[in-house]
């Protein structure tokens, strides 16, 4: 088949190691075009989430061995690109490294399928970044060969007397189980025993682990570790600079697996803190964000602000915020309509999310939840006319308390609506007491959550998983539901949330 007519497209593209903010600018960009992604176990899931549009399927669970699985796979890449769709194949680091990205390559070449390359992190560089070795050095590493520690059958085993001599650190992929023989290979062939030698596995995750030893010991340290697949191998003396050059290891949420169940978009950044301090963060989104169930009933209480019917408008969410931004989109009207209206926000976050529109918030309570806004507002809003825009359930007490004093209407901006099952690596780790920390933003959350955890998952909470509240609100709905709190966030925000699990970890490291 020639190039006119395949009108779709391959791109090729690194993943990078593990880590998903090691992903390239260029790979985020092919993904979010993409109409199809394939994509393979060592590829971070969370690296999906730039595709929301796209098909996906994950190939290593297709269950054959590589050998097998890889002529399908090139099959689907030419089968979908000739269907004119644009299909993004995400290999784990780099793609052209060990990941036979070039077989593909030239089974594409010859179908005549228009194909890009996106280069990725490949996991020796990045096993070096991660671990403190610098993997060249002036005097003490000056090449570094990629090795595999694999041998395909049939073909000659590498020539480990040149890779001895080599005036440079050795970067072993793959062969797991061969590193034994291949430390004795290199020392029969005159790498001194006292090389030091660094194993490591899952480099750049929170599961990174790392046997540290010489060359003379790697075979019987690496058996007796509890170390396996997927591992790089780094030999030379660049290796003993990581005592001093450590870094990744010592951050302080270093291997601890931290479970979100915010909507996707709001989960982002959280998780993001949360990765960069250490954590292994899985999303699981239990609400999803929504339009008004009655937009009219939006479009109207707009129309009438417009015609000054509102002395204030008050937010309790920044979606609340996108949300009526949105509304005045969809109407063609703009901000003007604002005119002299005040504007009260629930806490920073919302503040923070009318700054984006460049509009400042007349009132920010000290204490960050309905109460708190109801207590600075009551006294500001006597007699006055307010309107409460927010989402299409949740709670009734700022409503009630404003009530009392002014004129309220409320209108829903948005609507929540449940995601219903759990994603089975989710569920198994629940059931395992693999999290250590699931933090719960809000009531709703804490109610959902509580409703989908089986039994098997419930008996860890309070001793292997700790829940984390971000304000005392949502502290006594867990209490109500039964589940214990270790923790309520000292300020109602995500800093606050943060600052409560670096203090929960501290307080449980083996350190302490
Ligand atoms: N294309 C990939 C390599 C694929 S071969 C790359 O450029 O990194 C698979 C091998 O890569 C694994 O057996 C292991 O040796 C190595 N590897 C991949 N990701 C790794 C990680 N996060 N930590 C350690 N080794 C990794």
């Amino acid at each position: 088949m020639s190039s006119q007519e395949c009108s779709g497209k391959v791109y090729l593209v690194g993943a990078g190691p593990g880590d998903p903010g090691l992903i390239t600018l260029r790979a985020i960009e092919c993904l979010q075009e993409a109409d199809v992604v394939i994509y393979d176990r060592l590829a971070s899931e969370r690296l999906l989430d730039w595709a929301p549009q796209a098909e996906k399927h994950c190939v290593t669970e297709w269950g054959e061995a590589h050998a097998q699985r890889a002529p399908k796979v090139t099959e689907l890449l030419v089968s979908l690109a000739c269907q004119g769709k644009t299909v993004v194949r995400l290999k784990g680091g780099d793609p052209l490294v060990f990941g036979r990205g070039g077989e593909e390559l030239l089974t594409l070449a010859e179908a005549g399928v228009p194909f890009e390359v996106v280069p990725g992190v490949t996991a020796a560089i990045a096993a070096g970044a991660y671990t403190g070795v610098p993997l060249t050095h002036r005097g003490l590493s000056s090449a570094v060969p990629l090795i595999t520690g694999h041998q395909a059958d049939g073909s000659p085993d590498l020539d480990w007397a040149s890779l001895a001599r080599f005036p440079g650190t050795l970067a072993i992929y793959m062969g797991f189980d061969r590193l034994g023989y291949i430390a004795e290979q290199l020392l029969a062939h005159g790498l001194p025993a006292e090389t030091p030698a660094l194993t490591v596995q899952w480099a750049t995750t929170g599961q990174q682990r790392c046997v540290h030893t010489t060359l003379a010991n790697l075979g019987r340290a690496v058996r007796e570790a509890p170390l396996g697949p997927p591992a790089v191998t780094l030999i030379g003396p660049v290796v003993s600079l990581r005592d001093t050059l450590l870094w990744f290891e010592r951050r302080p949420l270093f291997g601890r697996r931290i479970l979100l169940t915010r909507p996707r978009g709001q989960a982002e950044s959280l998780a993001r803190q949360l990765e960069r301090l250490g954590a292994l963060v899985d999303v699981w989104p239990l609400l999803e964000i929504g339009p008004p169930p009655q937009p009219e009933l939006v479009y109207e209480a707009l129309r009438q602000l417009r015609r000054g019917a509102f002395d204030w408008l008050v937010f309790t969410s920044v979606n609340g915020v996108h949300a009526t931004i949105r509304a005045l989109d969809e109407m063609e009207a703009d901000l003007r309509v604002l005119g002299e209206v005040k504007l009260a926000a629930i806490g920073p976050a919302t503040a923070q999310a009318l700054a984006q529109y460049h509009l400042r918030a007349d009132v920010i309570p000290g204490e960050y939840r309905s109460e708190g806004l109801a207590q600075t507002l009551v006294p500001r809003v006597r007699g006055q006319r307010l309107l409460l825009l927010r989402a299409d359930r949740g709670r009734e007490i700022l409503l009630e308390l404003l009530k009392e004093v002014a004129h309220v209407e409320q209108v829903a901006v948005y609507a929540q609506r449940e995601i219903p099952g759990i994603p089975p690596l989710v569920a198994d780790r629940l059931r395992r007491g693999e999290y250590d920390f699931v933090p719960l933003t809000s009531s709703n959350l804490a109610r959902i959550f509580a409703g989908r955890i089986e039994p098997a998952m419930r008996q860890h909470l309070g001793n292997r998983t700790q829940l984390v509240a971000l304000s005392p609100v949502t502290g006594d709905t867990l209490r109500q539901l039964g589940l214990p709190v270790a923790a309520e966030a000292t300020s109602y925000t995500m800093t606050g949330l943060v600052e409560t699990i670096l203090s929960l970890a501290r307080a449980n490291s083996p350190q302490s």
